[in-house]
């Protein structure tokens, strides 16, 4: 039986990346400190479904704390699958310290814990701001212009060099995963789409940053998860920087529409200037994807925004998860 080590996996990505690996028999060793940054019981919900099984363990551990990541976790992992962190582009202005130490320092840590139990293969949860303001569009792995813009973004370019080093020097395979912006059931409360839709429902004023016209590259979780599935099995080589996009972009305004339409309900929108850190537009090549692990994104924004609310309306308790 395969083990993996999966880090986050109390949060949007990685519940949805154990329940693949559960239903296929691997034992996994999931990793969360269940951080603040949204509220917990969402994250207890998430998981639930997990304990079902025998060969699930949930270790309660904060990733900045090396000498915990040490004592308690002494298993034999064919595959560290690296997603805790801070998340979000506007709270890394706020808090860019919080930022660096768990997403760099805890990175290291974890590539640490790789190179000190032998384990072989670790892929990455980077993320599209690496590209920041870069015009030329779609993004392209190769090309090197990496011009992030918030703290957020610098932590994951960060990441994906660290990585570099660990896969040069001890032979780690590395795959840094590119995700562009990523929804679905479980999404996350503090991204648009799902704080939007609460917005909507609850009658309130939607702000939209800048004119309406900033474009987003929406992947749905069901194809990013399949993305992340093949990077597990890939072992041709030793370093590698993915795009797992949609290659489709969409503008604010169409998202509201697309909301609008599903939620059969008219939105109010409060116009407001545009966020510093906020990138213009996001727009994935998903070529290498293609052709290095067969990816090709398969859900159109239209049904993935239909299970988003299908979903949506029969989870949540929109009051509560107000942010
Ligand atoms: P999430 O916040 O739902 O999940 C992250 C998990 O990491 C949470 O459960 C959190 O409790 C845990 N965590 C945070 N700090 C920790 C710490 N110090 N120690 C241990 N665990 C900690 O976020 P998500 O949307 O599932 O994102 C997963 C990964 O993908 C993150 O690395 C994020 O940066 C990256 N990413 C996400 C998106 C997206 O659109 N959701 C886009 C690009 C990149």
């Amino acid at each position: 039986m395969k083990h993996a080590l999966v880090t986050g996996g109390a949060g949007f990505i990685g519940s949805h990346l154990i329940d693949k690996l559960l239903a296929e028999g691997w034992k996994v060793t999931n990793i969360d400190n269940f951080d603040n940054f949204y509220d917990r019981t969402i994250k207890e919900e998430n998981i639930k479904g997990h304990f079902d099984y025998n060969n699930y363990t949930l270790i309660e551990i904060d990733i900045r704390d090396f000498d915990a990541l040490k004592e308690k976790l002494t298993g034999d992992y064919d595959v560290i699958v690296h997603l805790a962190a801070k998340a979000g582009v506007r709270p890394s202005i706020e808090d860019p310290i919080t930022y660096q130490e768990v997403n760099v320092k805890g990175t290291q840590n974890l590539l640490e814990l790789a190179k000190n139990l032998g384990v072989k293969q670790f892929i990455f949860g980077s993320s599209s701001s690496v590209y920041g303001i870069n015009p030329n569009v779609p993004w392209k792995e190769d090309d090197h212009v990496l011009m992030p813009i918030s703290p957020y973004a610098s932590t994951k370019v960060s990441g994906e060099l660290m990585g570099h080093v660990y896969s040069h020097l001890y032979g780690i395979r590395f795959i840094a995963v590119r995700f562009f912006t990523v929804y679905g059931p479980r999404q996350r409360p503090d991204l648009a789409i799902h704080k939007f839709a609460r917005k909507i429902i609850e009658g309130e004023p939607i702000p939209i940053y800048g004119d309406g016209s900033s474009r987003r590259d929406y992947t749905y979780i069901d194809d990013i998860i399949r993305g992340i599935r093949s990077a597990m099995d890939y072992d041709r080589t030793i370093y590698e920087v993915i795009n797992l996009g949609n290659n489709h972009t969409i503008s604010l305004l169409e998202m509201v529409k697309a909301l609008e339409e599903a939620l059969e309900i008219k939105a109010k929108l409060e116009f407001l200037s545009p966020q510093p850190g906020d990138v213009p537009q996001t727009w994935a090549d998903v070529e290498k994807a293609k052709e290095i692990l067969g990816f090709i994104p398969n859900i159109s924004y239209k049904e993935g925004i239909r299970r988003f609310i299908e979903w949506f309306n029969n989870h949540m308790n929109h009051k509560k998860f107000l942010v």
